[in-house]
């Protein structure tokens, strides 16, 4: 990774927070079979394709319920430029970031995206950076996505034990705090 990193470009769900239980138990409690569910899409795309109402859903999260990875508050803290791209429902995340007292550069959501799957485009224009100048770090293959959409330097949250269980090809993280080393910074 170059030394030009200007800004992180984090996802939010399975990388920041430990958010699988909660958004497990929303489709789980509208009678989704708890098999049937997967992470990383677009929440208005995944409650299309399970027959849910996205308002029932953002009802059915419980927005108190998901932690920070161990390290996630320190390794935010000691970045200058960070910034959010998720497909989480905004009525979800914006509560969550401000419970978390989180305040990213630029945080989007699903809506910031047509409510179709996110894209780093938005995000890099609001920061005024190049793709060159950003790393992404997520815990899906979406990400992965928008990361080599634009050709900008990507991190699995290998913290996240499905992430690290899917072994993915590519550079994975054991711990949030490697990141800072990653960036020269710890
Ligand atoms: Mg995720």
């Amino acid at each position: 990774m170059s030394g030009s990193v200007r800004a992180v470009v984090f996802d939010l769900d399975g990388t920041l927070i430990d958010s699988d239980a909660p958004l497990l138990e929303a489709f789980v409690s509208l009678g989704v079979p708890a098999s049937t569910v997967t992470y990383g899409h677009a929440v208005a795309e995944e409650c299309e394709r399970l027959g849910l109402a996205l308002d029932d859903y953002v009802a059915a999260y419980d927005t108190t319920a998901a932690q920070p990875f161990a390290e996630v508050d320190e390794v935010l803290g000691s970045l200058d430029r960070w910034a959010v791209c998720s497909n989480k429902h905004p009525a979800s995340g914006e509560v969550e970031l401000e419970r978390l007292g989180w305040e990213p550069e630029v945080a989007l959501f699903a809506d910031a995206f047509g409510w179709r799957h996110k894209h780093l485009g938005p995000v890099l224009e609001r920061l005024g950076l190049g793709p060159h100048e950003v790393v992404m770090v997520g815990d899906s293959d979406g990400d992965l996505r928008c990361a080599e959409e634009v050709g900008c330097h990507f991190l699995w949250a290998g913290w996240n034990d499905r992430t690290a269980r899917m072994r993915p090809s590519g550079e994975v993280l054991a711990r949030p705090s490697e990141l800072l080393r990653r960036l020269g910074l710890g």
